[in-house]
């Protein structure tokens, strides 16, 4: 066996100040120094230390560790290959309407079919993390573009292999498809900002596309492309186009088939499905769709999605971070009381070790068995909400009503084991 040290990619992400006019270059190679100083480096994690470097602390805000495909927790700087990324997000209000009008004036001048929204965006920062997934839903996405590019730097023959650009996610609502779309947009403008100046995310909202005009239909969405057509027409800018609860688009095709939809449905479903056509031979581009009805989509546009991935309810260990990180951010923020609540590994071991009733002992203030009998608590909640198939939505809503709840009682700062308590009796009361 060779003893080669394996070296994995790691990619670290720089937010810049929004004031800060330091050069990014500059800034890369005081962050590249500062980080291989390091004999090892947490995978993912959040880099401390920077802020006693002057040229950093000066123009840097946030330095991220981010996730890799590599299973150990830690890296060291020998087993790394650095990715340095610096990016200066847009502001949150970066937003405008994109408007589908004919520009003669027309009767559907006004009618919005999409926003667009420049990134890197403020708005957007922290989604990525805050989503959590059983499997490695998020990595095998990046991996999938990482692979698009690959094959478009190497002009690889159409003919011969051939993909389109498109991705399709579908599953339950609440279960953060939309979001994961902006996070996957927010993370590839960070991650190609060395070959594209610019990168927008444009949202189309599917039922606008259904004019008041029924005819006119098949017409926006051509006039929709058209616009998306200019904004790929820079090359140094990269476009994600996410098509939201796609159903509404292309069920229509199967209707008009059987007689039940007007043929205005049939129309805009072989509009859409021309212009994506069009779209695979553009390097700058990618289509991202979601759906909470899977069966209900045009098998034709299905079939030309390159990724089809199904996004279930989140699992107990999955809720078990979610209601963690819920808890984390509200004990950060100084309305809940201060304790450390053990990530999910830790809670696991706990668990393995627990006897029977251990996660309702009486509350302790010895700091480490508080911890266990918090991790407890939570993974029981976690299973609770499992049973109960809670999505994420609902989960990151919990904490608000919890709170509620205590509050409701006129109580002040309520500590982290009454707040799972009321947790667990708002899951319990929660109509899903
Ligand atoms: P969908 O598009 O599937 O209906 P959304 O993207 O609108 O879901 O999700 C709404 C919110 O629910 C998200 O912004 C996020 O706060 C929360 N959420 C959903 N799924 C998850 C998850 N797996 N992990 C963490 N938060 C989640």
């Amino acid at each position: 066996m060779s003893n080669e040290l394996l070296r994995w990619p790691v990619h670290v992400e720089v937010r810049l100040k929004s004031r800060a006019s330091a050069r990014f270059d500059t800034i890369r190679k005081f962050v590249q120094t500062f980080v291989i100083s390091h004999d090892r480096l947490g995978i993912p994690s959040v880099l401390e230390g920077w802020q006693d470097v002057p040229e950093l602390s000066a123009s840097v805000e946030h330095i991220n560790i981010c996730e890799s495909s590599c299973t150990k927790q830690s890296l060291s700087r020998e087993e790394m290959i650095l990715h340095v990324h610096v990016y200066q997000p847009s502001d949150g209000e970066s937003f405008e309407e994109f408007s589908t009008g004919s520009g003669n004036g027309g009767e559907d001048e006004d009618t919005m079919a999409a926003s667009v929204c420049e990134l890197p965006n403020r708005g957007w920062e922290g989604l990525w993390n805050s989503l959590i997934y059983a499997g490695d839903i998020k990595l095998k996405l990046l991996d999938y573009i990482h692979a698009t590019l690959l094959l478009s730097d190497a002009n690889v023959d159409f003919n011969l292999v051939s993909w389109n650009r498109v991705v399709l996610l579908h599953g339950p609502p609440g279960t953060g498809k939309t979001s994961l779309c902006r996070a996957l947009a927010q993370k590839l403008s960070i991650r190609l900002s060395h070959r594209y100046s610019h990168a927008r995310l444009l949202e189309i909202n599917s039922h606008s596309l259904f004019s008041k005009w029924f005819s006119e239909s098949g017409k926006l969405v051509q006039r929709l492309f058209n616009s998306i057509n200019e904004l790929i027409e820079e090359e140094d800018s990269f476009v994600i186009v996410l098509i939201d609860e796609v159903e509404s688009l292309t069920a229509a095709r199967a209707g008009a088939m059987a007689g039940t939809e007007p043929s205005d449905g049939l129309r805009v479903v072989n509009a859409l499905l021309t212009q994506l056509d069009k779209l695979k031979h553009r390097k700058n581009v990618l289509i991202m769709s979601t759906s909470n009805l899977v069966n209900a989509i045009d098998s034709a546009f299905v079939d030309r999605a390159d990724i089809v991935q199904f996004v279930d309810l989140p699992t107990r260990e999955a809720i078990y971070e979610i209601l963690r990180t819920c808890l984390c951010e509200v004990i950060s923020k100084g309305v809940v009381a201060p304790v450390k609540i053990p990530a999910l590994k830790q809670a696991q071991m706990y668990e393995v070790v627990a006897k029977a009733g251990d996660e309702d002992a009486c509350k302790t203030e010895d700091p480490h068995e508080k911890q266990k009998y918090l991790a407890l608590r939570i993974l029981k909640l976690a299973a609770q909400c499992r049973s109960q198939k809670m999505s994420g939505r609902a989960l990151r809503r919990l904490p608000v009503l919890a709170l509620a709840r205590y509050l409701g009682m006129g109580s002040t700062t309520p500590s982290p084991d009454t707040v799972t308590d009321e947790l667990a009796t708002g899951a319990a009361d929660i109509d899903i």
